[in-house]
């Protein structure tokens, strides 16, 4: 069951910061839309 969990995040595309386009993979930061950068100067 875990090895499942791990290829599905496996599978899922690279998430892109919704300000500067820049990805993120931080996976643990799912409900973050932002990078670290944009979200500090929000
Ligand atoms: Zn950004």
């Amino acid at each position: 069951m875990i090895e499942n969990v791990v290829e599905f995040f496996r599978n899922l595309p690279a998430k892109q910061c919704a300000s500067c386009g820049d990805q993120m993979e931080e996976m643990h930061e799912c409900y973050n839309t932002q990078c670290e950068k944009c979200n500090s100067q929000a």
